[in-house]
């Protein structure tokens, strides 16, 4: 890929993404394939008098090793440094960028039950930390770079070099990265745009949200009282404004997590744990999975909803139309980060309770569960969205509004 794209890439995720003070840390956890681009981030930090910037290179290869040969006691150790430089990360407020890079299918043969048991081992000891970017204490981003095996997912019948190619273009196109235009004018144009229509879904405050489709989904979900639509940019605690997901088209909401009832059926597979689940539905009643069914990876979706009490219910329900620019490239990235926002989605797990509720950081754990946000220690997305989608907001005062029509925002 031509450097100069990567370079303003770079640009936008530093400046708009995790929008990097002046002074601050920056620590950046991406896989060796994103290299040059980490090059380029970690030059534009530095030209931002960044204080320091820490890189930690991983490889999706090297910790199937581990999964697959490592005892079951190595798994679930994590070790007191590794807890220790969180802590360092959190007390000086540094900002965090994740470069993701999926590869479908990697995971195929490692045991998930293995896997699901590390992570349950690890995941409490670091709860501080996710706590640090869910919570938005500081800022947070997430952004993509392309793999070979990513590619050729995505582009099955394009040679690797150039499959991998495409998918940077797609990837660079989706971020509002391109040779002739000025991506940063860009992103505070499209914040603007995501946010006046936060506006017009707070106004109307809705007690729950209607979806229907002809895939058979017909699901009611009940909103938190006091939510807040959120979507594009967020402030962090201190005050700065950032972008969490680059790219995002998404405005998104807390469910309750006892007031969700009926079925949703899934319009893409999802990639979880390295396994691809496909064709699966949800059935919900007060709020709780009660039954479920896949045509690929069951295991996956089993180990997925059982793996905490949260988990088999939803922490966020997320408005994209079907006619919005990522949607529009007709491309299906087998990722979340670019799936999500070519369609409306819901997740399983913790909820955003800082950014959806009004006034969160004033309540214990057990009165915000009581409220209906969802406390899991994960959070994974899967896409409903499709071109019949139908959806309606049930006000206060008892009307029902549109919200979609035939899979798009009516407003
Ligand atoms: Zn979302
Ligand atoms: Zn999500």
């Amino acid at each position: 890929m031509n450097e100069v794209l990567i370079e303003k890439f770079a640009k936008v995720i530093v400046d708009k993404g995790v929008a990097l003070q002046d002074g601050q840390m920056l620590v950046i956890n991406a896989p060796l394939e994103a290299a040059t681009l980490v090059k380029y981030i970690v030059k534009e930090a530095y030209l931002k008098n960044s204080k320091k910037v820490m890189v930690n290179f991983s490889d999706a290869e090297v910790n199937k090793q581990e999964q697959l040969y490592a005892s079951q006691e190595t798994l679930n150790e994590l070790p007191d440094w590794a807890v220790a430089r969180a802590h360092y990360i959190v007390d000086n407020g540094a900002a965090s960028l994740s470069i993701t890079s999926p590869k479908p299918g990697i995971m195929a043969g490692v045991d998930p039950m293995r896997m699901q048991i590390a992570s349950r081992a690890i995941m409490p000891k670091m709860k501080f930390f996710r706590k640090y970017t869910m919570e938005n204490e500081g800022q947070w981003c997430v952004v993509a770079c392309p793999n070979e095996i990513w590619a050729k997912k995505v582009f099955p019948d394009l040679e690797v070099a150039e499959a991998t190619e495409k998918l940077w273009e797609a990837i660079l196109n989706a971020s509002r990265v391109t040779l002739d235009n000025d991506p940063v004018a860009e992103w505070n144009e499209h914040n603007k745009a995501l946010s006046s229509r936060n506006e017009i879904l707070n106004n109307y405050n809705f007690v729950s949200l209607h979806f229907k489709n002809s895939l058979g989904t017909d699901l009611e979900i009940g909103l938190v009282e006091n939510h807040i639509w959120a979507g594009g940019g967020e402030h962090s605690k201190k005050g700065v404004y950032f972008n969490p997901n680059i790219p995002t088209e998404e405005n998104f909401c807390m469910p309750h997590n006892k007031k969700i009832n009926g079925r949703v059926v899934a319009t893409m597979p999802l990639n979880y744990s390295g396994k691809l689940i496909e064709d699966f539905y949800l059935d919900f009643k007060d709020g709780k999975v009660v039954a479920y069914d896949a045509k690929k990876e069951l295991d996956a979706l089993k180990s997925l909803i059982e793996f905490d009490e949260g988990s088999s219910s939803l922490g966020e329900v997320a408005l994209i139309s079907h006619n919005s620019p990522i949607s529009n490239m007709n491309i299906l990235f087998y990722n979340t980060l670019f799936d999500e926002n070519a369609s409306c989605h819901l997740a399983l797990g913790a909820s955003y309770t800082t950014t959806n509720l009004k006034d969160a950081e004033k309540y214990t754990e057990a009165e915000l569960d009581a409220l209906g946000s969802n406390q899991s220690n994960t959070h994974v997305d899967f896409m409903f969205g499709s071109s019949d989608m139908e959806v309606t907001g049930l006000t206060h005062d008892g009307k029902v509004v549109q919200i979609f029509k035939n899979g798009n925002f009516v407003f």
